[in-house]
């Protein structure tokens, strides 16, 4: 313990003692120089005094006078010794008062609750309260052997570090509170004073620290907050937590637009009566599994296909909230729900879940649930107006026939319908071979003779042919993309062989045939080829396997790993819409492909856009010197095919050599094609 330091400490006015004993010692230095230049005085007086005939004169009135002269210096010594008494006691009854503060605060500090703590400028610890033992389990060895700041909580050492630094600098401790490391491994909250001890000069020489063990308050303070915000029966965020997260999320979809959400109000239909025929405590436990299901629930639909980035920068993604309203009414908050449908999907998935009977006292009970929905588009901008809408859309819900799900925005309910429908109809085609698949021809430059074809899918339907732009996006989305496309690759596969043998060149007729991300992720993907490319019996090297960019260049070891299973099958590859996805042309010399289709964009103004020209000649350029060749798409006129040929493009395909066209009409395009190169090579 350092002592002197101690001795200064007091516990009203720490400094008022000290300053009263350094006034009187510098008097007692006045005094004693006063009383010994008096006595030299006086001894001078009496050595003449005593021995006369040191003196000139000796008349006996300069014998009166003397005398007289050192009666007044006497008292005057006397006068002076009694004020240096006087001050003397002062001084010890003031070293007395200080040896007692001395002992009371020592007294105060070893048998504190609160740990003391005495540490210099530079975090050093020079004393610690027994307390710390207490109530951190460290030894007065352990803190001794680190500094002040050691065990304080990593988030908070900063702001730590701060405060002692303004102590220091201006003298002034604040109280604060932190998080400190028990020698158990725990993180204790403590309270948090610092009073600065000035030297001489007026600087913080010192701080006294006293800490005080907050952290039960603290834990009944932050359970006094969670019941403020939670209910009490399921735990879940009550009423006001929701809202104000809604209310936030709201306000954030007003600045960001690509930010979108949706909220499902959940109603148990005729609770009551379950409630009243089963008795309240029942209904409590059905609720309280209810509430269960419906977090699991929530925390699945954070992980099935919903979009990989959110709509605003630096939000966390998903961050879903279900809340328990009051009864039998839950609601959850759906982050980032770009598209209606999700939000309708997630619901009808909840319910087919809350179907599943609940047991509750060894009894089977099955519910159904209404649910209304509303999205952040609608031009609310309070939380409470959002909150109705989809209570009104429940309770069409429940008017409708109960189990059932309704959006309350017209928009988006047309919207989710056309989704919904799409999908349901989307699998009825699949079953009855609504889907046709068309081909576009891939043309040689430089021959002007067919290469091979694209195959690309159509939807026939009643009411007419749909563009794979409608539905593809749908069909990637459920899965049905996987069956949808080993129909067609069997199907073109098919048409190839015959056209192969029908129309013999050198190389052989080639096709290509797109893969999406959902099909790329299948790990039988490069089974499910070879075993078509056996059963239709095409050499591999016939096929070409085309994979946007994005996905081709993804994840680099997963779908390294594909396109080198897919390589080694010997079929070809191809990067379609090539300069439409972000690129990384270091990565385009590792992966294994064989072809680059540049994509239409660039091509269709290739010959009024001198940038765009550039563009697709430095991509020839580069493609060459990977050892790639290189396909046009969407050539739709002469100027570009030439403009192609100048740049020494293999390749082209386009509206400008044929649309995408069924089988029958392929066939004779091909021979027409054959006829007119007999024709070229003839005359
Ligand atoms: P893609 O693979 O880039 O196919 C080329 C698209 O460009 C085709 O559209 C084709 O009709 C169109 N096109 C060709 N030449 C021209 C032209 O000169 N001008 C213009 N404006 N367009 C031209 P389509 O058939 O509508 O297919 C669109 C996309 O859908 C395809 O782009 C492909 O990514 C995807 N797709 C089509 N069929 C299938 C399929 O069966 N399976 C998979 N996974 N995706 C397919
Ligand atoms: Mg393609
Ligand atoms: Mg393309």
């Amino acid at each position: 313990m350092d002592q002197p330091a101690f001795q200064e400490v007091s516990q009203n006015s720490p400094q008022a003692i000290p300053t009263q004993m350094r006034r009187i010692e510098g008097r007692e230095w006045w005094l004693w120089g006063f009383a010994v230049a008096v006595t030299l005085a006086l001894t001078l007086g009496i050595i003449s005094f005593t021995f006369p005939w040191l003196n000139r004169e000796t008349d006996v009135a300069y014998w009166f006078d003397l005398r007289e002269w050192v009666r007044g210096l006497a008292a005057l010594v006397l006068l002076f010794d009694f004020y240096a008494v006087y001050q003397h006691m002062q001084l010890h009854r003031i070293r007395r008062q200080l040896a007692e503060r001395d002992q009371l605060f020592h007294l105060i500090s070893e048998n504190a609750a609160d740990m003391i703590a005495l540490v210099d400028s530079d975090g050093r610890r020079l004393y610690n309260s027994p307390s710390y033992q207490k109530v951190l389990g460290y030894s007065n060895e352990d803190l001794n052997s680190t500094s002040a700041f050691e065990q304080i909580h990593p988030d908070d050492r900063p702001r730590v570090e701060q405060a002692a630094k303004k102590a220091r600098l201006t003298g002034q401790g604040e109280r604060m509170e932190y998080r400190v490391l028990h020698k158990d491994g725990t993180w204790r909250t403590l309270e948090s004073t610092a009073s600065p001890i000035l030297n001489a000069k007026g600087q913080t020489d010192k701080l006294v620290i006293v800490n005080r063990d907050i952290t039960e308050r603290k834990r009944a303070e932050e359970m006094l907050a969670h019941n403020a915000f939670h209910d009490g029966l399921t735990n879940l965020p009550n009423r006001a937590l929701f809202l104000d997260r809604l209310q936030h999320a709201l306000t954030l979809s007003k600045r960001h637009p690509n930010y979108k959400f949706a909220i499902l109000l959940i109603d148990v239909d005729e609770f009551k009566i379950i409630n009243d025929s089963l008795g309240h405590k029942a209904g409590d436990e059905l609720l309280i599994q209810l509430a269960q299901r419906l977090t699991c629930s929530v925390r699945q639909a954070d992980l099935v296909s919903r979009p990989r980035t959110s709509g605003v920068p630096d939000r966390p993604l998903h961050d879903n909230t279900l809340a328990r309203l009051g009864g039998d009414e839950f609601t959850i908050l759906l982050d980032d729900v770009r598209d209606p449908i999700e939000a309708v999907r997630v619901a009808e998935r909840m319910q087919a879940e809350l179907a599943v009977p609940f047991v509750v006292n060894g009894q089977k009970i099955v519910i159904s649930v209404s649910i209304g929905i509303a999205a952040s588009t609608s031009p609310h901008t309070q939380a409470e107006d959002l909150l109705r809408d989809a209570d009104i859309a429940m309770y069409r819900a429940k008017r409708a026939g109960k189990g059932r799900c309704e959006v309350s925005d017209p928009a988006m309910h047309a919207s989710a319908v056309k989704r919904l429908s799409l999908e349901t109809d989307l699998r009825k085609a699949l079953d009855q071979g609504e889907f046709r698949v068309y081909y576009q021809p891939i043309v040689s430059l430089q021959t002007g003779m067919f290469t091979g074809f694209e195959a690309l899918t159509r939807w026939q339907r009643p009411e007419g042919v749909l563009s794979p732009m409608d539905f593809i996006g749908v069909a990637e989305e459920t899965g049905l993309i996987i069956p949808m496309n080993r129909q067609l690759l069997r199907e073109a596969c098919q048409h190839l062989r015959s056209w192969q043998s029908e129309f013999p060149s050198t190389p052989p007729l080639t096709m290509s045939v797109n893969i999406t991300s959902k099909e790329f992720a299948q790990p039988d993907l490069a089974s499910e080829i070879r075993k078509c490319l056996e059963q239709t019996g095409i050499d591999p090297s016939c096929l070409q396997v085309e994979i946007i960019e994005t996905i081709a260049m993804g994840d680099a070891e997963k779908s390294g790993q594909v396109l080198a299973q897919l390589k080694a099958l010997g079929v070809r590859l191809s990067i379609d819409d090539f300069g439409t996805g972000y690129s990384s042309l270091g990565r385009l010399r590792r992966i294994p492909v064989d072809t680059l289709k540049i994509d239409r964009a660039f091509i269709s103004n290739m010959e009024r856009d001198p940038e765009n020209r550039e563009i697709v000649r430095a991509i020839i350029v580069l493609a060459h010197n990977l050892g790639l060749k290189v396909v046009a798409e969407g050539t739709e006129t002469e100027e570009q095919v030439s403009l192609l040929k100048q740049f020494n493009c293999e390749m082209a395909q386009g509206y400008f050599f044929s649309r995408p066209i069924d089988d029958q009409a392929m066939l004779k395009l091909l021979a027409s094609n054959r006829n007119a190169r007999a024709a070229s090579v003839g005359g």
